[in-house]
């Protein structure tokens, strides 16, 4: 049998966490054959809501989970770590104003790649969950001076999600039938689903949606971008599990790879691929093999979509100014 993978969460004991904690015991993480070890960090007042998540999480005699610590000093969380997902992150609250919401982010992400750099194991994949995902991982990043940049990756897959369920009511396609969708972008609401490149049983998907230009624009990217909004008014709380599940499939992808012909969505750090500047963390299309993605080239980028590109990318160079601005990278 393998040796037990360890994973890092922090913000573990809020409500994503609790969602995402049972997943990854259970294998869904990184497959049935791989036993895990989890290392939850929380702030010192959340420990003890951790500890009540742990407890659960014994109670559920995962035949793959080797063990639960639980701490609140990040190099201790991040030591050996081989997936560290950051879900905890400083919300905006109201009256807060943007450099205010930056700051009090850099100073978790901060110290968080700072533990990554001195203590995770040599082949460490970082997902940025909380919140302005972007930015907190490029912060993370800046502070990770010997980790491959590339390990540091923030999640969009939950637009990508979003972006497939929503083509698949449109069209009464199966969501398996969808292939080839693409966020571009930031993780926010100017983020842009690309139709373009996508696929509805082999059709262009644009072309499956009747080439109706204004549903695109004016129903079908608010409808994904503005779709955590709609669950807050529904649920009454942020969307949590369904985040949770594109955690799960981000780094399951990222292990395992896209199918043959497909590609999935990641935050990344650009390479100045579709001119998007180069360092900015900014999704794009992936294929991924061995554990290695690359930015799939040559695709088409028509007026409309190149606005919307360049809309989100003006708000993510926005983000890095500001943080540098505040010496956070
Ligand atoms: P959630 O578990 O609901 O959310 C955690 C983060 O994920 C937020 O930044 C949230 O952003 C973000 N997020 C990204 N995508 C989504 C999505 N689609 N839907 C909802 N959220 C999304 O927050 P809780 O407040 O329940 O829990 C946060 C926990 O983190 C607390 O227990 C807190 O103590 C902890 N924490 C831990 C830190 C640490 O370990 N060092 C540091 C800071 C906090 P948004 O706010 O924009 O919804």
């Amino acid at each position: 049998t393998q040796s037990p993978v360890n994973v890092t969460v922090t913000g573990a004991a809020g409500q994503i966490g609790y969602a995402l904690l049972f997943r990854i015991a259970s294998g869904a993480l990184l497959g049935p054959d791989t036993p895990v070890k989890l290392r939850l960090l929380e702030i010192p007042q959340a420990v003890k809501a951790a500890e009540g998540t742990a407890m659960e999480l014994d109670d559920c005699a995962f035949p793959l989970l080797q063990g639960i610590d639980i701490f609140d000093d990040a190099k201790a969380a991040f030591d050996g770590v081989n997936v560290a997902l950051l879900v905890g992150a400083r919300p905006r609250t109201k009256g807060m104003e943007r450099a205010d919401l930056l700051e009090a982010n850099g100073g978790i992400f901060k110290p968080q790649g700072e533990a990554i750099n001195a203590g995770a194991a040599s082949d460490v994949k970082v997902l940025v969950v909380g919140n302005p995902a972007n930015t907190n991982a490029l912060i993370a990043q800046a502070h990770a001076p010997d980790v491959p940049a590339e390990r540091f990756t923030a999640m969009t897959r939950l637009d990508h999600n979003r972006a497939i369920a929503q083509l698949a009511k449109k069209t009464g396609a199966a969501t398996t039938d969808i292939t080839n969708i693409a966020i571009w972008g930031n993780h926010s609401p100017t983020m842009f689903p690309d139709l373009y490149n996508a696929k509805v049983k082999g059709q262009n998907a644009f072309e499956a949606v009747g080439s109706d230009l204004d549903w695109y624009r004016d129903e079908y990217q608010p409808t994904v971008g503005k779709r955590g909004a709609a669950i807050i008014e529904a649920r009454g709380a942020s969307s949590a599990a369904s985040a949770a599940s594109a955690a799960i499939d981000h780094i399951r992808t990222w292990v395992d790879g896209t199918p043959e012909g497909d590609w999935t969505s990641m935050a990344i750090p650009s390479d100045g691929s579709y001119g998007v500047p180069e360092g900015i963390i900014s999704s794009f299309p992936v294929t991924v093999k061995d554990q290695q993605y690359s930015i799939v080239q040559g695709l088409e980028i028509p007026a409309f979509a190149q606005e919307k590109l360049d809309a989100t990318v003006a708000e993510l160079v926005g983000e890095r100014d500001a943080v540098k601005e505040l010496g956070l990278i």
